[in-house]
């Protein structure tokens, strides 16, 4: 069985619109292991029983000191599950996986392309990190699933980027590719419908329901390498809601990690 690592990046300062996502990953934690659910996934695993490495919460002193944290915890090739913060951090996290990884493929699954070239001036703003990794040509591919605020500057990105944009309003599960190279997951909370998922940032109606995502992760045929639970932001959160589906997020992800 493949050891997996976790960490948190305590990580926030990249949010345009609200902060609290840097508060995020003790209290995921704290759902995974509350005693309101067990340890096992949908799928019959024991997450007790798991080669699970837990390296404990990071805060950044800059943007880019994410890579340096990452580029610890992956040097040996581990499988890293990381917990933010807010989107930005995907960014350094996809450079450190380029150096230690060969080519792979990018799932983002999200309400937001996230392909601006900058916001409100900044280039490592969290709606720019996958124009940066696209520019930088760090993955081999970029699919996008969830997408539901589309504008005519991230259209012209996408093309630009040759990104496969899968738009919420055209979604079959059907029409996902497959995933012949290593795959890595960006999961950005926000991705559900407000009504599943109240504590995120950005409130973006008419997205998925929980069961629809947990059906997009048991059915993906695909090696992964790591994956990003992002853009929980517990200040908005009501009764836990969405701290518990990222928890649950988190242990279907594992469980698709080991195989
Ligand atoms: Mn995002
Ligand atoms: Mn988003």
């Amino acid at each position: 069985m493949k050891t997996i690592l976790l960490q948190g990046i305590c990580y926030d300062e990249k949010s345009s619109f609200l902060k609290g996502a840097s508060k995020a990953p003790p209290l995921i934690r704290d759902y995974l292991y509350s005693d309101s659910s067990n340890s096992f996934t949908e799928t019959g695993l024991d997450i007790d029983s798991l080669d699970l490495k837990d390296m404990g919460d990071f805060v950044p002193a800059d943007y880019f000191e994410t890579e340096r944290i990452t580029s610890r915890h992956i040097r040996d090739g581990a499988r890293l599950i990381t917990l933010g913060g807010d989107h930005s951090i995907t960014y350094p996290i996809i450079k450190a996986y380029n150096q230690v990884h060969g080519p792979f493929d990018l799932l983002q699954i999200d309400a937001h392309g996230d392909l601006y070239d900058e916001f409100e001036g900044d280039k490592y703003s969290h709606a720019c990190p996958f124009a940066r990794i696209m520019e930088g040509g760090h993955v081999s591919r970029l699919v996008q699933a969830g997408i539901r605020t589309m504008t005519t500057h991230q259209k012209e990105q996408a093309e630009r980027f040759g990104v496969e944009v899968h738009e919420m309003k055209d979604y079959r599960l059907e029409a996902l590719p497959e995933w012949p190279r290593p795959l890595y997951i960006s999961l950005d909370m926000d991705c559900f419908d407000p009504a599943y998922a109240p504590g995120v940032s950005h409130h973006e109606p008419g997205g998925f329901t929980s069961r629809q995502v947990i059906e997009l992760i048991h059915g993906l045929d695909a090696e992964i390498i790591g994956t990003d639970i992002v853009e929980y932001n517990p200040e908005r959160d009501v009764q836990g809601i969405t701290g518990a589906l990222a928890a649950k997020m988190l242990k279907e992800i594992m469980g698709k990690m080991v195989g």
